[in-house]
């Protein structure tokens, strides 16, 4: 009787581990349903990353926590400026800190997939980036966010996580950054991997990785100031390409077709993507889908064909513009913008 009250005692006290055997892991907070309070006034930002770390005790005994509040904005607010700063700002901190094992980055889950890829494409480190959210409130009933934080920490803080770029960490499931999309608007297994799968598993007890991240080539944001304009172009049943020739006059110098099936484009919108291509705007072909694949790289698509688009292969339009944004940094040869695209399967 005593030996079990003194094994219950055991397993109910955590104790935390000595310092040096706890990895350092430090989280940038921005925002999100993570930080927020109420599903449908929108008020992301109302809890502070403090408020958010002191909601998961059980952090002390995994890792020891440094912390930042880089915004704490609805991710819907997100811009490419953002990334630029954020990408930075872990670098930065990565370079400075060689004592940390990983970053965790808190962020809304509706636009979390583009800053996460914009990370996974701009990050050089070996240590992991894991990103996480929550798809319900932190007053909310059932709520996900205190067990995808206290998992990001877990991944970001393994050794195993190392080499394979920026990471979602949401409902026990570890997603490639490249992969990830948020295919369910709603529920708490909102993330999915269309065909790829997930890259491992925050299991109770252990951190489990099944196969390697696909390629990808790391872009040197250093020296850039802003990032191109790209736009998104959605096909459907008479679309008339009105859109593609406002992204034109507003200055895009790519935009991403999200188009019907394989890459087929309606009559009225292709004439309206050749036009911008003849003005010397790159033209991207992905799918609206949601999985499957547009041959990639420099060709001939659609029906009746446009010569000289490029496919985006598995990427999905809204990941296809974020590699298109950063392959305009290094060139507008449409060889070459195939070639990245290529490189990035
Ligand atoms: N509105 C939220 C956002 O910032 C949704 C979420 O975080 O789940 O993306």
């Amino acid at each position: 009787m005593y030996l079990t009250r003194l094994a219950a005692l055991v397993v109910l006290l955590p104790i935390a581990a000595p310092a040096q055997s706890r990895p350092r892991v430090h989280i940038v907070a921005t925002g999100g349903t993570i930080a927020s309070t109420n599903y449908y006034s929108g008020q992301a930002g109302k809890i502070g990353v403090d408020a958010l770390l002191k909601a998961v005790p059980q952090l002390d005994s995994i890792a020891i926590i440094s912390a930042q509040q880089f915004a704490n904005i609805a991710s819907s607010a997100m811009t490419p400026a953002n990334w630029l700063v954020l990408s930075r700002t872990i670098s930065d901190t990565l370079r400075a800190r060689s004592d940390l094992a990983g970053v965790v980055v808190t962020h809304g889950t509706d636009t979390m997939e583009e800053t996460a890829y914009f990370l996974d494409l701009t990050i050089k480190d070996p240590r992991p980036v894991v990103v996480t959210g929550a798809m319900r409130p932190a007053d909310g009933i059932g709520i996900d966010g205190p067990a995808n934080l206290y998992n990001a920490v877990r991944v970001a803080g393994t050794h195993a996580a190392r080499d394979r770029g920026t990471m979602l960490v949401l409902n026990d499931e570890i997603l490639a950054a490249r992969d990830a999309t948020k295919s369910n608007a709603v529920r708490p297994n909102a993330f999915s991997a269309p065909y790829r799968g997930d890259l491992g598993l925050a299991e109770p007890e252990t951190i489990v990785f099944h196969r390697a991240p696909g390629r990808r080539a790391v872009f040197d944001i250093s020296a850039l100031r802003d990032l191109p304009r790209v736009d998104i172009a959605y096909s459907y049943a008479g679309s008339d390409g009105a859109e593609v020739d406002a992204f034109v006059a507003a200055g895009a110098k790519g935009i991403v077709v999200a188009a019907t099936g394989r890459g087929s484009i309606p009559p009225l919108q292709r004439q309206a993507v050749q036009r911008a291509m003849a003005k010397g705007v790159i033209v991207v072909v992905g799918t609206r889908t949601g999985s499957g694949t547009v041959p990639v790289g420099e060709g001939v698509r659609g029906s009746p064909p446009i010569p000289a688009t490029i496919g985006t292969g598995d990427l999905n339009p809204q990941k296809a513009r974020v590699l298109l944004m950063l392959a305009l940094t290094k060139t507008t040869d449409r060889r070459e913008l195939a070639k990245i695209f290529q490189a990035n399967q």
